[in-house]
């Protein structure tokens, strides 16, 4: 009865000749009504949502004031009582934001992501739908901190993020930097928001204020909603903390205790659907976070500064890739890319660094070929060290150059970055091996594997009793 996948195969479905409009009046409510409704598999209590477009029209779609949307066949239905109605209105105010001549100047530059976004019950999908100004509208806790101006530069979610976008986004940051703002906040879909934060932390370099990229995985229309703290926490940040890097600011413990402040290059989105998804990798996380207080993990960040002087580089060459190998890789994968005029690619290898032998010929052919080739690891945490076996030690002779402890995103945003600078192999190795923004650190914390960063009794226990 509760919709799945193969509902419309069922048994239940097949004698259903009504819509479930029909039966909505024959039981005498209607869309938005709030109802309690008895079928063969148990009761259930929620408001009826309108049909979105792509939906059948054998079922209802109950939202259950858990926040939980279920479909339900119509047929099924043997009585349902009207509690109430409860008619929902998501379009959610522009506002103007007060000013407050005493308050820090942020802005807040919005690229789209389920942050922006609400339910749309037409279609059933998450859409774009919020502009900056009424994600203020969302969250009037906002204006308590500062004075924020928002900007929307694209309402797209992050898959459609790309070097494009990355170079609009650097430019309207440095543009909001020499008018002098306290710091900015960018609104992102999560997904590759680490993508953006990798390729800020080269495009804008030796910020004087905090560049704090934020998300939501909840939208802000469901009551788990991440949202508004998360908001909240950016927010504060970019107004306050006496930091000038470009971090992500999301969910540290899986509830709204506080946030993690993540480096741009050592963050990695890690769960698809835990709202504390991002995890530093390779390090600690720089700071733990809430509105009002910061207390910092990683010692060593760059601090705030008075002046308004930013490097704004946004490079870019895209004929840049990304190869996650597996095993029995064949040789025609990195052959083809050369043919297809790619200058350069990123190996996320095994263990230390390795693939097969076969690739070794292609490998080399496309060194030779001029084509930058550089080695990550899978395993994420820990070096790339091809010295270890004899098998590295070719590699790296037909040119493979070992990229430390870069994360494989990191990697591919650096070499596209570095690649819009130079061809020249060993200009392009010079740039792509000098630390920038820790993408490369001395070595990894002890503890830093270990600990999950959050989420755990002990470990919050652990980090709470940091004092640095
Ligand atoms: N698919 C969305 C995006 O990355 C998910 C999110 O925003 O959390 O844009």
């Amino acid at each position: 009865m509760v919709k799945n996948n193969n509902a419309a195969d069922s048994e239940a479905y097949k004698g259903y000749k009504g819509t479930a409009l029909a039966k909505l009046k024959e039981l005498g409510i209607k869309v938005w009504s709030d109802v309690e409704i008895a079928t063969d598999k148990g009761i259930f209590k929620g408001v009826i949502l309108p049909r979105s477009e792509t939906a059948d029209d054998k079922h209802i779609v109950l939202k259950m004031h858990n926040g939980y949307n279920i479909g339900v066949l119509a047929e099924s239905i043997t009585k349902a009582d009207e509690i109430g109605y409860k008619e929902a209105h998501y379009k959610i105010p522009e506002q103007e934001f007060p000013k407050d001549s005493e308050k820090p100047n942020v802005t807040l530059l919005g690229t789209g992501g389920t942050i922006a976004s609400r339910l749309d019950y037409r279609t059933g999908a998450v859409i774009p739908a919020f502009t900056p100004g009424e994600l203020y509208g969302a969250v009037p806790e906002l204006a308590d901190i500062c004075n924020l101006e928002t900007k929307k530069l694209f309402g797209v979610f992050s898959e459609n993020m790309g070097p494009e976008q990355y170079q609009v986004l650097a430019k309207a940051i440095g543009e909001e930097i020499e008018k002098g703002v306290d710091g900015i906040v960018i609104g992102h879909g999560t997904d590759t928001m680490h993508h953006t934060a990798a390729a800020l932390s080269y495009m804008v370099q030796d910020s004087p204020v905090p560049i704090v990229m934020v998300g939501s995985q909840r939208s802000s229309d469901r009551p788990s909603s991440d949202a508004a703290f998360n908001l909240q926490c950016a927010v504060w940040t970019a107004a306050y903390a006496d930091m000038a890097e470009v971090v992500v600011c999301m969910f540290g413990p899986t509830s709204d205790k506080y946030n993690l402040l993540h480096q741009g290059t050592r963050v990695r989105k890690m769960h698809s659907s835990y709202r504390s998804t991002f995890r530093t990798i390779g390090d600690v996380p720089l700071a733990m976070v809430e509105p009002g207080k910061l207390i910092p993990v990683r010692p060593g960040f760059k601090k705030r500064r008075k002046d308004k002087k930013v490097k704004i580089d946004p490079a870019f060459d895209d004929r840049v890739t990304i190869v996650y190998y597996y095993p029995n890789m064949k040789p025609d994968i990195i052959d083809s890319l050369v043919e297809n005029g790619y200058k350069g690619i990123v190996i996320a290898g095994t263990g230390l660094g390795h693939v097969n032998k076969p690739l070794y010929e292609p490998i080399k052919r496309a060194v030779e070929a001029g084509v930058a080739v550089y080695m990550t690891v899978q395993t994420l945490w820990g070096f790339v060290q091809m010295f270890v076996y004899d098998t590295g030690r070719d590699l790296m002779h037909y040119g493979v150059v070992p990229c430390d402890n870069m994360l494989p995103e990191v990697a591919y945003v650096k070499l596209g970055w570095v690649l819009g600078h130079t061809h020249e192999l060993e200009k392009v190795k010079e740039m792509m091996l000098t630390p920038i923004a820790c993408d490369i650190t001395e070595r990894e914390p002890f503890d830093g594997y270990l600990i999950m960063q959050g989420g755990v009794p002990e470990v919050e226990e652990f980090i709470g009793k940091l004092k640095l």
